[in-house]
């Protein structure tokens, strides 16, 4: 298979540039927010009463329990060479248990960074903005540092106040950006990444935080079977993964009265779809076939390094330069 070899170093540039920085869209709420304004089921939908995470899970422990263990076995059959959760990890119930080792333990069935925040909080957006008076600091919602020029407003939501549906699904639409997938690989610098067993992280920098997010909110699903044969790791992204979770403890907490959670578990079920919504998070090269990427990495091997070199900057400069104006028309108003 050396022809199909002669690709993994590119399959590589490319996906380090594109998971660099990892953020897909800069700003989720305002897309949602844009999105779903006049659309009838949220913007008729009853005024939401806010209540905190520990509050829901102590009151449904049972049925997430129960919901997790069906999410693990539709992965197992659904998404191929699926790394499967270790049976330790599976959320049993303790009624010995205080809120913070009930949040961990949901968190390890999840598999996400049982450091992240789940805050009560409301984004600035249009006709919603910020009241100063109850600012959250950037840290209180997000393990991350702050991005650099970084627009988000964000507002304390107190347990049992009311808010529009829209705003609370707009808002948390950002949050798995806000470190809900970090460093969860066996070669991350976590205690929790080792135990996770989804193996090694399969592109960019295990040392940088961002960087080790970047496989769950990028989904190359559509390649050559060339290159998953001869770069296996651009296989191993799991945005399905995390939709199908979400998108089931959104029904759930509905199904149980517990709107508020249901509207933020569907606005971070979006966030991962509307991740796939780049096209530089969706493929490893949009626009360009296998067979130039073969040609541009094989002239590499032999020395001629300017088309395969073009073509990594080509590809990151538009990736960025599609962000920018999407960034632009969301903030037009
Ligand atoms: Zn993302």
């Amino acid at each position: 298979m050396r022809r199909a070899r002669t690709i993994l170093g590119l399959a590589a540039a490319l996906a380090v540039a594109a998971s660099t920085p990892a953020w897909s869209w800069s700003n989720h709420a305002l897309l949602t927010y844009w999105t779903f304004k006049n659309t009838p089921e949220v913007a008729e939908a009853p005024d939401v009463v806010v209540e905190s995470f520990d509050d829901f899970l102590r009151a449904q422990e049972k049925d997430v329990a129960n919901l997790l263990d069906g999410v693990e076995s539709w992965a197992r059959t659904t998404i191929p060479k699926y790394p499967v959760r270790p049976d330790e990890l599976a959320y049993r119930i303790d009624p010995a248990r205080d809120a913070a080792g009930r949040r961990r333990a949901f968190a390890e069935a999840m598999r996400i960074a049982p450091d992240v925040r789940l805050a009560l909080f409301a984004q600035a957006l249009p006709g919603f903005p910020a009241d100063p008076a109850r600012a959250l600091r950037f840290s209180e919602v997000s393990t991350l540092r702050e991005p650099a020029f970084s627009m988000m407003r964000f507002t304390r939501l107190e347990p049992g106040e009311k808010v529009p549906a829209a705003l609370a699904l707009a808002s948390s639409s950002d949050e798995p950006d806000f470190g809900v997938d970090i460093n969860c690989w066996d070669d991350s610098p976590s205690e929790w990444g080792k135990r996770y067993k989804f193996g090694k992280l399969p592109f960019g920098n295990p040392a940088l935080d961002f960087a080790t997010q970047a496989p769950f909110h990028m989904g190359f699903y559509h390649q050559s079977w060339i290159i998953y044969r001869a770069a296996p790791f651009v296989a191993r992204t799991y945005p399905m993964l995390r939709v199908h979770q979400f998108v089931a403890l959104a029904r759930l907490a509905f199904r149980t009265n517990h709107a508020y959670w249901g509207w933020r578990f569907a606005g971070m079920a979006m966030h991962y779809v509307q991740d796939l919504a780049q096209p530089y998070h969706a493929s490893i090269l949009p626009g360009v076939s296998t067979l130039r990427m073969i040609a541009a990495n094989t002239a590499a091997m032999v020395g001629w390094k300017g088309p395969k070199d073009a073509m990594v900057v080509l590809a990151s400069n538009r990736h960025l330069a599609f962000e920018r104006y999407e960034a632009l028309l969301i903030h037009r108003d």
